[in-house]
């Protein structure tokens, strides 16, 4: 635990810098950045449960304090209130490096800094990885494929990327984190982690973030139209946030640098899923064409054969399952208290 010299900050620890003989550190000191965020909040959820001692880390832009608010008050627990684009000094055993906006309309909205947060960001939390010689997990994105011209992607495709278009600083900007993270991996031997996450969805989503679960599940719920872009026969593949938080687990725990896909290979097109929208809330729901984005990928499904052979890992929570846990979590938040907590 202690690599590099560096020594227990609990003070009860701290003599000459050696963990007394007989006494075990119990759990690990882990910083999770983009913590109050929708799949950094339920990874934060997991740790705590395990015994770790926490660290989230946030900017607030799409996270809530709701999110992370029933550890507050536990010693094991902390909060800052700090922007990734900053460097920051921290004494951790393992760094999950989640900061950054992940719906299109989020990252969309402020693109230089989504650029930003991605490199600056992702060298900043590296720089403290090879300071405090922690472990550095970095949740990168299927969107380095691109509008892929592999179906379904497997992680040695090098992907089909708009370099100058309205969804570039997302998908460089992850493509460029990547990059430096074997950069650091390789010239400075930090040991890191990549997970290249496909469409995730589940309860404390933001519920006006503009992804097509949480518009939809909103949309039915408020008696709206269900809006789908474009002919609704584009693909996605959806992810219960359980199953993504597990495969981090593992991937932070194990062996493999990788780059490792983790999502479920379950494809939909966006009329089907409209479909167990309806089946699931409303049957009633009216579907609304709408004109798609620019640059919205054709297809997309994930390969996992290297997360099930070298992780031992596979998503457990199909959408017809996963999605009634985010119903009732979205009807108490629209419903429930009378107050929407979007974004
Ligand atoms: P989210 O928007 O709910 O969470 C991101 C968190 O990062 C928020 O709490 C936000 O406030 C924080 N943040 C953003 N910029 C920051 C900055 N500059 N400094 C500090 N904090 C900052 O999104 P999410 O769905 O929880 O995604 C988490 C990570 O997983 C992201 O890196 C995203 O790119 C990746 N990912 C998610 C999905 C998905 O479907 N949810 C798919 C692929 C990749
Ligand atoms: N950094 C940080 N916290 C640390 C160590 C480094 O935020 O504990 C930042 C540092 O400010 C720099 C970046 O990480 O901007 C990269 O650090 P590194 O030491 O790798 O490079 P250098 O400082 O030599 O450019
Ligand atoms: N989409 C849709 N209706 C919506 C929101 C999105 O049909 O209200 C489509 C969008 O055009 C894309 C797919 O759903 O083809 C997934 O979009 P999302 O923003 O959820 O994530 P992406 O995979 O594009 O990052």
């Amino acid at each position: 635990i202690y690599q590099n010299g560096h020594v227990a900050r609990f003070p009860s620890f701290n003599s000459g810098g050696k963990i007394p003989l007989g006494l075990k550190r119990k759990g690990l000191r882990i910083v999770v950045t983009g913590g109050a965020g929708f799949v950094g909040s339920h990874l934060v959820d997991r740790l705590m449960g395990r015994g770790d001692s926490v660290i989230v880390v946030d900017n607030f832009f799409t996270g809530r304090k709701e999110n992370v608010m029933h550890h507050f008050g536990n010693p094991r627990f902390e909060l800052i209130r700090h922007d990734v684009v900053e460097p920051l000094l921290l004494e951790v055993d393992q760094i999950y490096h989640l900061a950054c906006p992940a719906s299109p309309v989020h990252y969309k909205h402020n693109p230089v800094k989504t650029i930003k947060t991605n490199v600056v960001g992702t060298l900043n939390m590296l720089g403290l990885a090879k300071r405090v010689g922690a472990r550095f997990l970095l949740t990168s994105t299927s969107e380095v494929y691109g509008d892929p011209l592999q179906h379904p992607q497997v992680e040695t495709y090098w992907g089909n990327v708009n370099p100058i278009g309205v969804r570039s600083c997302y998908d460089e900007g992850k493509r460029t984190a990547e990059t430096l993270t074997m950069d650091y991996h390789r010239g400075a031997g930090v040991e890191v982690r990549i997970a290249r996450i496909f469409n995730t969805y589940g309860p404390r989503m933001c519920i006006d973030d503009g992804r097509v679960v949480s518009n939809f599940v909103a949309q039915a719920l408020r008696k709206e139209p269900l809006t789908v872009y474009g002919d609704g026969k584009q693909t996605r593949s959806f992810q219960f946030v359980s199953d993504l938080v597990e495969g981090l687990m593992r991937l932070m725990e194990g062996e493999h640098v990788g780059p490792f896909n983790l999502g479920n290979p379950g494809e939909f097109t966006m009329l089907e899923l409209a479909q167990v929208v309806q089946e699931t809330i409303d049957p009633n729901a009216k579907i609304e064409f709408r004109p798609n984005t620019e640059d919205d990928p054709h297809k997309r499904k994930p390969d996992i054969s290297k997360a099930k052979e070298l992780l031992g890992w596979e998503p457990k929570v199909p959408l017809r399952k996963g999605l009634p846990m985010m119903v009732t979590d979205f009807s108490q938040r629209i419903f429930g208290d009378h107050k929407e907590r979007g974004s």
